[in-house]
């Protein structure tokens, strides 16, 4: 949608948008958390698509690379100059669970699906402790279950987010009354709950999985375009074929900073889709963006930029109402990530300022890092 936007924007004449859901494109995050201002599930994206020709509920069965023509379900087929896969990403299977007892999390399907199984005492289980399982364990909480969270690593949210902010989020979860059992293998998922490896049953009146997602490239794959974690495109979001594109959580890009990646963010979703818009054109030099993402835990919101790696030199600030950052430097004092978490939005000016402060490469000093009176526009400023 962002790149259609920005096609017909830039004067395209022709400009195609194809969903495969039967419905108006809506933001996802909403889905497992309730949007800040309707409050509901469901958030339609609000854009004027005026010029765009909108097909909902069509899908793309095949792509005639040699004819430069999309195969459509209805067996009709639409010419292109440039084609951009946005296919997005399914909701990982577990092996545990061959007919499918534990839902999954990607659509408003699945949303409306699971919102209608909720009542008040009723008992679910958490298939995951990452972003998204965290997120509907506070969301089913919030709406009176008794929410049990099963993860198989020793501790939540174990890509991504610094060991003492999974902590603290954990942590508000348990103060909610939510249970957590980690290093937990699941031996199999029944219609009435799970059962562990070591013989435990845990009833259930619903079940999430909320493992993580493969990166939908069945229309790239079968089309012969070169696949690996996602559909592969170089820094211009080019594909192995020169005329198609491919941009967000499907793609997996060739990063100036990172070497190869896949982002699963909804920023990142919209960063690439307004790039891969000016790539099409011929424009454009290298994506370059940053990844971002933010979470909501109850009143707790996460944020993070950069990509966490616990082996770098990490310290923290503390923020007079009640947030706290976690900031990653190299070897030479130079910021690569910041993570923080406070009541509401409380981190989000810090980690827009650490954004910048890494993309100049700053060289920042760590004591004035932890010093909340040292503002970081300062690092901004000449470094620090
Ligand atoms: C429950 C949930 C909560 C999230 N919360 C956050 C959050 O708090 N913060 C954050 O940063 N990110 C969040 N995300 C991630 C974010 O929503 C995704 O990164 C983003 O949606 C990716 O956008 P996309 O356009 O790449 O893919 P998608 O949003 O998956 O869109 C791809 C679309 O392509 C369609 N499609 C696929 N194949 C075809 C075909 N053959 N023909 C036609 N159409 C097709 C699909 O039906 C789909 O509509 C969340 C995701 C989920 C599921």
């Amino acid at each position: 949608m962002r790149a259609a936007i920005a096609l017909r924007a830039a004067g395209e004449p022709h400009v195609t948008l194809l969903g495969g859901e039967g419905m108006p494109s809506y933001d996802r995050p909403a889905l497992s958390k309730p949007d800040r201002e309707t409050g509901g599930h469901h958030r339609p994206i609000q854009v004027d698509l005026a010029g765009v020709e909108v097909r909902f509920g069509l899908a793309a069965k095949s792509i005639d690379r040699e004819g430069k023509a999309v195969v459509l379900a209805d067996g009709s087929s639409l010419p292109y100059d440039r084609l951009l896969l946005a296919t997005g990403a399914l909701p990982r299977r577990l092996g545990c669970d061959p007919d499918g007892h534990a839902r999954g999390l990607r659509t408003l399907t699945d949303a409306d699906a699971i919102y209608g199984n909720v009542a008040t005492g009723r008992r679910a289980v958490v298939i995951g402790a990452g972003l998204i399982g965290l997120e509907m364990a506070a969301e089913l909480k919030r709406r009176g279950m008794k929410v049990h969270v099963l993860e198989v690593g020793p501790r939540a949210l174990g890509r991504g987010v610094p060991a003492e902010i999974a902590e603290a989020i954990v942590e508000r979860h348990r103060q909610e009354g939510t249970t957590f059992g980690f290093d937990a293998r699941i031996h199999s998922v029944e219609r009435n709950g799970v059962t562990l490896a070591d013989g435990l049953a845990i009833e259930a009146d619903l079940m999430i999985a909320a493992v993580g997602i493969e990166p939908d490239i069945r229309l790239a794959d079968s089309a012969g375009l070169a696949c690996a974690n996602g559909i592969v495109v170089d820094s211009r979001l080019v594909t192995s074929d020169p005329w198609i594109f491919a941009a967000g959580d499907c793609a997996a890009v060739d990063h100036p900073r990172y070497g190869r990646m896949r982002f699963e963010t909804w920023r990142n979703a919209c960063d690439q889709g307004a790039f891969a818009a000016r790539s099409m054109r011929g424009e454009g030099a290298s994506f370059a963006a940053l990844p971002w993402f933010w979470s909501d835990h109850f009143d707790f919101g996460l944020q993070a930029v950069g990509l966490h790696d616990p082996l770098r030199l990490s310290v923290r600030r503390d923020l007079p109402d009640g947030g706290w950052l976690r900031f990653e430097l190299d070897a030479n004092n130079r910021l690569q990530a910041a993570a923080g978490i406070g009541p509401g939005n409380a981190v989000a000016r810090d980690i827009r300022l650490s954004e910048k402060i890494i993309e100049k490469n700053v060289v920042c000093s760590p004591d004035r890092l932890v010093d909340a009176g040292h503002g970081l526009k300062s690092f901004l400023k000449g470094g620090a």
